[in-house]
This record gives structure tokens, sequence and C-alpha cells, in this order.
């Protein structure tokens, strides 16, 4: 047995990656698995490309055992093993990556016999080994006080070694007869870490970071990963089976997904992605909310989980589950974080774009599918309108609403509606209205409607929030029907200027402070009377919406509309014979029609008062018209 000391400086190194540079202690898994994937894909490499090694038919499996009793956990792996210099250089210097000079040796190598024309059977290692700093394998000290580590060389004439470390001074090293192929790294765990030798958070632990590597590995005799990486496989070779199998194991899921996106991009990353969307909004009833569900990897190996991969991709997205794979990630020593986060900010733009790219063509090819995608997750669009500055424009395009144009339960995007234009129309109306037949009746659709303009009708309530935020669409403004400058001509009788100047004041002195101002109306056709906003943002839409959310108490509570009156409606010239007869009854009739065009804007909350008046009215009526 011969006895090595670390230098002075590697021991503070030590230090550091064993107090300060992960920040999840679990992680050491992660690194000694990752370790044993690399040994195996160092074997499998060479028994592909022909050289001779030591126990050819055993296959490269990892294999992980957990000893409550002993404190102990052992990883064994019947990859490329080490021989006594490899184990001094690799595992006795500090930020010495054996794997990445392994990976330089072969890249060189495949380089040089593609120069000499000749053709390597072998697939190149590159893209699947994971090791490149050299610093994972003493994650194993901030669980461990001894780390024993036993190996054998692929190497036919080499010999097998005991590597023991148990203190920051140094290790031991010594011969051992009749090991097999690879190595069994052994931990004698600390005191405080002995719940890693409970197989449910072993398994865990395991699956969470290792599920996709391309070995089998198993726990305690039991096998993990049955799921493989198949966004790592070309698309043509996979079958739907396998990606709803994977869909449900990712995302714990029992249903079918909805869509699937897998895609692959080169540059400026190299990037292998598959994206899901759920068959389910479970937002819709209120009470719960998705977690982000995009898991970020780095050769099959996990980086951050969905729910911590916090800012990977927009908040908009959290419905969205999947994996993104880049070998190219520039990812920092402890492999948590990345390095450059204006790289991060490109993949995250590159792989939302790309799905709204997505949801646009499966919205062109297949309808019917983009129609219940829509009807599950538009408010997760609308959010992302509001909220994605980026991609607002682009997500615009995804909005759907019925019109004016459209039959009922059809829907158009906005983009149609622009086509569908008349030449002279400048900007795009809207009505937020409970649904169609409330649309189609409203005051403030009559007079677009009498001049053959298309209206979008919006259901949502939240779809008042959207509009306004939104402004435009392709250059066009956006205009709440209620705000739509339009004058009907008409040739019905109706009320001169001086009646309906009389008519205006005396309407006034009757509401008093519920209205700003009375005034006639250019744009009402059947109504008698509508309430119209002042202010181009407190539309009575947004105002009700606001009132159902108890917000901006001093907006709601500053009356900032008008009462438009109709000059030529056949009430409204009634009512001013009444009027100017002095008939008592015309009071009460002026009040409900305030009343009934406060119901059309949605500001009316207690009808009781209404009701009354209604009740009374239509006594008089019929005590008048059997008399
Ligand atoms: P990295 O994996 O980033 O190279 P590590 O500190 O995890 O750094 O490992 C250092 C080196 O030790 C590896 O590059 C590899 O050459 C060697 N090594 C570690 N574990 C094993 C193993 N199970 N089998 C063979 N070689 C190993
Ligand atoms: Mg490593």
């Amino acid at each position: 047995m011969e006895k090595y000391g670390f230098q002075a400086e590697i021991q503070k190194f030590l230090d550091i990656v064993i107090n300060s540079l992960y920040t999840d202690k679990e992680v050491f898994v992660r690194e000694l698995v990752s370790n044993a994937a690399d040994a195996c894909e160092k074997v499998r490499f060479m028994q592909s490309s022909g050289q001779t090694i030591f126990q050819p038919e055993i296959p490269p499996t990892i294999s992980v055992t957990i000893d409550e009793k002993e404190k102990k956990i052992t990883f064994t792996d019947t990859g490329c093993g080490m021989t006594r210099d490899e184990l001094i250089e690799n595992l006795g210097t500090i930020a010495h990556s054996g794997t990445k000079a392994f990976l330089q040796s072969t890249v060189a190598a495949n380089d040089d016999e593609k120069n000499n024309g000749s053709n390597a059977n072998s697939s190149n290692p590159a893209e699947s080994l994971i090791g490149q700093f050299g610093v994972g394998f003493y994650s194993a000290f901030m669980v461990a006080n001894n780390v024993t580590v036993l190996s054998r060389s692929f190497k036919p004439d080499a010999e097998g070694h005991k590597w023991t470390c148990s203190g920051m001074d140094g290790y031991e090293l010594e011969s051992v007869a009749d090991l097999p192929r690879g190595t069994q790294v052994i931990l004698t765990l600390k005191d405080n870490c002995q719940n890693f030798t409970q197989q449910y958070e072993m398994e865990n632990i395991l699956k969470r970071y290792s599920s996709f590597i391309l070995f089998p590995i198993s726990l305690n005799g039991k096998e993990l990963n049955t799921v493989q990486a198949i966004w790592a496989r070309s698309k043509v070779d996979i079958k739907p089976e396998e990606y709803s199998e994977f869909y449900k194991y990712i995302a714990h899921d029992t249903k079918e997904p909805l869509l699937k996106l897998h895609f692959t991009a080169d540059a400026p990353l190299l990037i292998q992605s598959l994206l899901f969307v759920p068959d389910s909004n479970i937002e819709k009833m209120g009470f719960m909310r998705f977690q982000a569900g995009v898991s970020l990897y780095c050769r099959r190996v996990l980086i951050s989980e969905g729910s911590k991969a916090k800012g990977l991709l927009p908040e908009w997205m959290r419905f969205v589950k999947g994996v993104i794979d880049s070998a190219d990630l520039p990812l920092n020593i402890s492999r948590e974080t990345m390095q450059d986060s204006s790289l991060m900010k490109k993949l995250s733009t590159i792989i939302t774009k790309r799905f709204i790219k997505f949801l646009e063509e499966t919205s062109k090819n297949d309808p019917e599918k983009y129609d219940k995608f829509y009807s599950e997750f538009n408010r997760m669009i609308k959010e992302g309108v509001l909220s994605d500055f980026e991609h607002r424009d682009a997500l615009a395009k995804l909005l759907r609403f019925e019109s004016s144009f459209t039959d009922a339960g059809k829907t158009t995007s906005l983009t149609d509606y622009v086509s569908r234009m008349k030449t002279d129309q400048k900007e795009i109306y809207y009505l937020v209205a409970p649904h169609r037949k409330a649309a189609e009746a409203s005051p403030y659709y009559e007079g677009l409607k009498s001049q053959n303009l298309e209206v979008i009708f919006c259901y949502d309530p939240a779809d008042s929030f959207v509009m306004e935020n939104l402004m435009r669409f392709e250059e066009k403004e956006l205009r709440s029907a209620e705000q739509a400058e339009i004058t009907v001509e008409t040739n019905a009788e109706k009320l001169n200027e001086e009646q309906s100047k009389h008519i205006v004041e005396w309407f006034k002195t009757l509401l008093g402070d519920k209205v700003k101002e009375v005034k006639i109306s250019k744009r009402l056709i059947d109504s008698p009377a509508a309430i119209v906003s002042e202010d181009k943002y407190m539309t009575t839409a947004m105002r009700k919406l606001l009132k159902s959310l108890q917000k901006e108490e001093d907006a709601l509570n500053t009356v900032n509309y008008n009462l438009e009156i109709n000059p030529a409606s056949p009430i409204i010239c009634e009512l001013y014979k009444a009027w100017d007869n002095h008939n008592p009854i015309a009071e009460e009739i002026a009040s409900q029609i305030y009343d009934n065009a406060c119901i059309a804007a949605g500001l009316v909350e207690d009808f009781s008062p209404l009701i009354k008046r209604m009740n009374n009215l239509m006594e008089k009526t019929l005590k008048q018209s059997f008399k």
C-alpha cells in the first residue's frame, strides 16, 4: 500500500468543492452516475471501434446499492475502469478530467481518419460524454467521510486497484487481484447524510437526475431508467406510443398529450427539444396553477428541473411539459447554472418562437385540434399577450374570437379580420359582452352593424384587458365598439334641434350626478339611449371588470360616462310628447330608459328598484288601455 498526499492548494480547493460549490447535497448522485455513464460510453465506443477489451462479454451497465445498516452506498459500473496511473491522475488531481482528455484524443483521431478517407465504424462519443470539469467526483465528500474506489481497466493486461481516501490530507493506493472490468465507488456516509440510504429517497434522486442515461441503471437490483431519452433520437424512428409513454412519464399524467412538438436546431446552439401540451388546463377552475414543466438537460443529464428552471421559458408557457437538451450549454463548474445568461436568453427566445410558430401551424393544418387547444388554453395565450412583450405580436395572431361575420360557435383570427376590412376602414372593432345574443342586442353594435362593419365579439371578461393592452394589430387600431366614432343617417321621424335641446336638459336635471353629461347620439338606431364612456380606457366593460375585481375604487367612483339619447327613437319621440304635455308618467319612463341603458352597459347590480318601477309602469299602462 502506498500513501499519496494532496498538495496544499488542492486541499483548499477540495474544501470549496465540498462546502460551497453545490446547492444540493444530492447532486453527488448525479455526478457519480454521470461518471459511470461516461465510463460505459467509453467502453462502448472502444468496442465499436474494434479495440480489444477485457471481458468483452460484459455489457456496460450501472448499478447502485444502498445499505442502511452499514451506512454505505455503492456505485458499480462495467465501464472502462482505470489503471493505476489513471487513478492517480484522475482522482488525485483536482480539475483534471480524464473524460475531457479522452474526448479530445478521439475527436482528433476521428478527424485524422476522415482525412485519410477511412471509415471509422463507430459513432462519435462527443455528444454522449458528460464529464468536462474534473471536480464532480469530489462531490462524494459532501456526504461521505470515506470514499473507496475499486477499479480494473478495460486494457487486457491491466491490474485491479483500490484507492481509498478518508481525509483531506491524501489517499492510499494498493493493487487488488481478480476485479472484474469497471469501477466501484463505495461511500461510507457521514452521520447527517443517512437519509440517502432510504430506498424511496435514493430512487427519487436517481430518477430525477439520471432517468435518461443511455445505460441501464438499477437500485438494489430494481431497474430504474426504463424510459428512453427519445428527444435525442431521430424523429422518423420514434413510434407514437413512445412519445405518449414519454409524456406520461415526465408529466405524471395518465391522459394522452394534446399536442407534441419535437424539434432540433444547430445554431446558435445545438438544441434537442421535445415539448407537449397536456390534454386539459388545470387552471381553468381557478384553484390550481401549473408548475413550469420544461426541464433543462445537457447530454441527457438533468441541469434544472422544470419547476426550478424559472426564467427558462416565459411564465405564460408554464402549461407546456417537456425537455430541452443542449450539449452546448455553457455550464458553470457545478453544472447547476449557466455562465452565459445572454445565451440562455437566446435559448429561451428560440424555443418560445418555435413553439408559437408550431401553434400557428397547428391552427392552419389541424383547425379542430387548435380549437380544442384554444378552448383549453386561451387564457395562457392572453396572459402572454399581456405579459410577454417580446412575443406579443406573434401571440396576438393566435387569438381567436367570434365576430359579427362568423357563425355562432365559429371563430376568426385578427389576421383574417384584417383581410376582410373595408378599404376605408381604419379600425378593428370589438365588443365585450357575455355572449353572442347580448352582443347582437347591444346598443353599441347597432351603428356598426348598419354600416356593415365587422365587430369582434369578446365573451371573456379578460378580453377587454387584452384588447386595450394590445392597442393595435398590424398597424390597425383596436377600438371598443362603445368608442367607435360613427354617424348613422336616418330618414325616420326625429326630434328637431329645439326639441332635442329640451329633452337633453330635462334628462340632465332628472339624472343629476348619475351621469356626466346627456347628449344627442349620432350612432343609435333601435335603442332609445346608451351609456357611453368618456374615457377611452374606462369603457363600461372595463368598469364592470374592475368592479368585479374590486380594484381602482377611485376610478370607479368618479362618474365619467354620458347618456346618449337617440332622437329618432319612437320611444324618445313619444316621451317628448308626454313630457311636453306634463304627463306624470314621463319621469318614470325616462328613469327606466336610463336604467335600461345601464343594464346594456353591464352597470346595474341591484335590479330591485328597477323591477318595482317596471311593475308600476305596467299597471298604469294596463289601466290606461282598458279605460
Ligand atoms: P469529470 O467527470 O468532469 O471529468 P470527475 O471529477 O467527475 O470529472 O472525474 C474525474 C475523472 O475521473 C473523469 O474524467 C474520469 O476520467 C475518471 N473517472 C471518474 N469516475 C470514473 C468511473 N466510474 N470509471 C472510469 N473513470 C472514472
Ligand atoms: Mg464527472
